[in-house]
């Protein structure tokens, strides 16, 4: 290529023709180049900028100082002591030329941006572009590499610069995001004014290894009935939620954001390809139930490039690292991991990889479970620290075995089944029980939620299958006919509205009534207004085991006893 032979010098002052050929003979003898070019550029102050050989060297006074405030801050960010290892860096330092390698935009189109002679490029590296545009590799060919931009692509045209920057794609990290909703690149979005942060983190990392855990043995509760009962979510778990579109599935994980309150949990509400007003809403309603306090939202509307969508959950995820491995317990939504997937799947076919199954590229399965195998519980030398996952995943028709779907059911640790049969017959939230799953929950559920819930899981598999053989007939014995009621009766304390988390000795009271048959003569319009009068008839006259059961998840024979003498007292 003629350019690369051709070496440039930049300055506001012209060289002295003695000067001029000093450089070049000095350039020669590195470098084989056909000539030498002055540019004048009045934004060098003092000092010259070369360019030779796809390289960029900086011989400017603000380059070199700029090198130096550089490693000063690396040095604060890491937060070590920093006034000796800053007088060594004083100390150590040399004016020298930094080189910097630079590369010319071949071709740009949807976003993506081929560049050719970035040779040591690595993957995930930051370049920027003449206009100030950044983006990231993301593809390394021989000949060229294929980076997306995190900018319109108007900003960049084929024959601008691009210089490496030496960063993996990062993100700022620190307690002040909390209760600020922000963009996928750490910018807040809330007009609340900048976020001043602590840390700059990379966002790809590896996951915690096996000794770097320890087992999920703490309950996250979600305040769902359906779901603290019957699947119950740990510390560190990750949990899928899946169905149709409009099932209810984000509703399932604001109340688990909502129901954290006052529970020391710092929750990452991370929003994929979302409208704007959905999560304009969204936001809202957390702040009304005083959910931001301790939430930060990560906001990547529809209308965000596809690159920016694909690099939010990753974000999100540095994150909620960050405060993992203060100690504390993070909870992080990922609403949902099926954009993600479709937008990594635009960003494969723009860069011209080859298209597999349902058009996704072959590593689609990898850029989730990279993504939540960072979910953990972290051991007690690490700080004992945890992050729970809540993906989210749309299916079509509620076909669980596509593409997607089966993928990220393998990755995680269970899943919540969402039925739209079951959300417009009125059962709300519409978990189906026969497909649901936790895997690892049971460990971490409370011994008083273990031995209320006891036979739910299994009286209402009963149900449904009574309830599937009987549908046709209308002759049923008393013993079915009494089935069937009781089961009709469990569903019915399952359904629960948005926005009303109940509180663990609450499920416990209402658990332990309806499986201790005490529905059984209730109305069905009547069920609601009696379970409410037993809860606070418990909460009144026996304070301490609802106490004991919200703070240490007591149980035994004695508590159930009372619970049900309580219960058939009550009249409404
Ligand atoms: P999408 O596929 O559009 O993301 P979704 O599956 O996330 O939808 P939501 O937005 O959570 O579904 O809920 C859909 C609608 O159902 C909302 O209007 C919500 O208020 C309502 N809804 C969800 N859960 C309940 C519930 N338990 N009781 C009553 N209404 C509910
Ligand atoms: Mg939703």
């Amino acid at each position: 290529m003629a350019r690369n032979k051709t070496a440039f010098l930049y300055s506001s002052k012209e060289p002295t023709k003695e000067q001029f050929e000093r450089i070049k003979e000095t350039i020669a003898k590195r470098y084989k180049i056909k000539e030498l070019k002055f540019v004048f550029d009045e934004n060098i102050k003092n000092g010259f900028k070369l360019e030779v050989d796809n390289k960029l060297f900086d011989w400017t006074v603000e380059g070199r100082l700029h090198q130096l405030t550089s490693k000063l801050d690396l040095l604060d960010s890491s937060k070590k002591s920093v006034m000796p290892l800053m007088r060594k860096v004083v100390d150590d330092f040399k004016l020298h030329a930094v080189s910097e390698e630079i590369g010319t935009v071949d071709s740009i189109r949807d976003g993506i941006a081929f560049i050719t002679g970035l040779k040591s490029a690595e993957y995930d590296e930051i370049l920027v572009f003449d206009s100030g545009v950044k983006g990231l590799v993301q593809d390394l060919r021989e000949d060229k590499i294929g980076c997306i931009l995190f900018d319109r692509d108007e900003f960049v045209s084929a024959g601008d610069k691009a210089v490496r920057t030496g960063f993996i794609a990062g993100m700022p990290v620190g307690e002040n995001f909390i209760g600020r909703v922000i963009d996928s690149l750490g910018n807040p979005v809330d007009g609340l004014g900048e976020i001043e942060p602590e840390q700059y983190l990379p966002i790809e990392k590896r996951a915690p290894g096996i000794i770097d855990r320890q087992p999920v043995n703490t309950p996250l509760e979600t305040g769902i009935l359906a779901i603290d009962s019957m699947f119950p979510i740990g510390r560190g778990q990750r949990e899928l939620i899946i169905g149709d579109r409009q099932t209810g599935k984000t509703a399932i994980a604001l109340d688990t954001i909502i129901n954290q309150k006052g529970k020391d949990v710092i929750c990452i509400y991370v929003s994929i390809c979302q409208k704007a007003s959905t999560v304009a809403s969204l936001v809202n309603k957390l702040k009304a139930f005083g959910a931001m306090d301790y939430t930060i939202v990560i906001n990547c509307p529809a209308s965000d490039a596809a690159p920016l969508e694909f690099i939010a959950p990753y974000a999100g995820c540095t994150l909620g690292e960050y405060f993992m491995s203060q100690g504390k317990d993070v909870l992080i939504v990922y609403d949902d991991l099926s954009k993600h997937a479709v937008a990594y799947r635009t960003i494969s076919l723009l860069l011209g990889r080859t298209p597999g199954r349902e058009a996704f590229p072959g590593d689609i399965f990898y850029i989730h479970s990279r993504l939540l195998e960072r979910s953990a519980h972290l051991s007690d030398e690490l700080g004992g620290g945890s992050m729970t996952a809540l993906p989210i995943v749309e299916t079509q028709a509620g076909d669980v075995s596509a593409y997607i779907p089966t993928n990220v059911i393998s990755i995680t640790d269970g899943q919540i089944f969402l039925e739209s049969s079951l959300f417009f017959s009125g059962q709300r939230p519409a978990v189906n029980v026969g497909i649901s799953v936790s895997r690892i929950g049971g460990d971490a559920q409370t011994k008083a939620m273990k031995k209320a819930s006891g036979t739910l899981k299994l009286d209402l598999a009963q149900y449904r299958e009574m309830a599937a053989f009987t549908q046709f007939s209308g002759d049923l014995d008393d013993a079915s006919k009494e089935k069937l009621e009781y089961g009709k009766r469990l569903m019915h304390i399952l359904r629960q509205k948005q926005f009303s988390p109940i509180p663990r000795h609450r499920q416990v009271i209402i658990l332990t009534t309806a499986l201790g048959g005490r529905l059984k003569n209730t109305a069905d319009k009547d069920i609601d207004t009696y379970l409410e009068a037993v809860c606070c008839a418990v909460e009144e006259e026996a304070e301490n085991i609802c106490s004991s059961i919200d703070e240490v998840g007591a149980y035994s024979p004695e508590i159930k006893e009372e619970i049900l003498r309580i219960a058939d007292k009550t009249e409404i």
